[in-house]
């Protein structure tokens, strides 16, 4: 990642034109923009991330002892990084997990109906928008378990042709959440009616 010019004068002009671990300061010293978190540890180009070193700073040849408290501040804020990416990726794998086991109990539901066609047994097919579809019913609240029942409903409904099928599911699905929805006012309203 190449941290643009522009940026560069930004960061040397906030820092004086001067190296933050030695003091030293252009022209008597060669500057260079680094980056506070390295990249490889998920650093990134922004302002709070970048640094005024000198070149001897920059590449660890300085006699002059860095500032203590900005390594310090540094290599907490590398932890704090390291840590919070730890815990993003966590919570990443948990809610796909949630949204793999949400579609799961929908495509379940829907690919137990089957109808011939030339002597072949086949699903209905999904529009191609279906996952984030799902996405917005689970984002709604509406619970996995529910999915049987709709899609039962709707594929028993007569009169639906073959490609209003899922958007019919829908329907009735949006009307379960307005229940949900409802029944949460209700619960809100009256807390001891619970
Ligand atoms: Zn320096």
């Amino acid at each position: 990642m190449a941290v643009s010019k522009r940026l560069r004068y930004e960061i040397l002009r906030r820092d004086n034109h001067t190296c933050r671990y030695c003091g030293a300061s252009a022209p008597d010293a060669p500057l260079r923009v680094d980056h506070v978190i390295p990249v490889a540890l998920g650093g990134t180009d922004t302002p709070a991330n970048l640094v005024t070193a000198c070149e001897p700073c920059n590449s660890g040849k300085s006699s002059a002892a860095p500032d203590a408290a900005l390594v310090a501040d540094l290599e907490a804020d590398a932890f704090r990084w390291s840590a919070a990416m730890k815990q993003a990726a966590a919570e990443f794998e948990q809610r796909d997990a949630g949204r793999d086991a949400y579609h799961q109990a929908f495509t379940d539901a829907w690919n137990s109906w089957h109808y011939e066609h030339d002597g072949e047994r086949r699903t209905y097919e999904l529009p191609s928008d279906w996952q984030p579809t799902m996405d917005r019913f689970r984002a709604a609240g509406l619970p996995a378990t529910a999915w049987p029942g709709i899609v039962d409903a709707a594929m028993g409904s007569t009169g639906v042709k073959f490609s209003n099928l899922f958007r019919y599911a829908c329907g009735i699905a949006w009307r379960h959440v307005a229940e949900l929805q409802q029944r949460a006012r209700e619960i809100l309203a009256d807390p001891a009616d619970g």
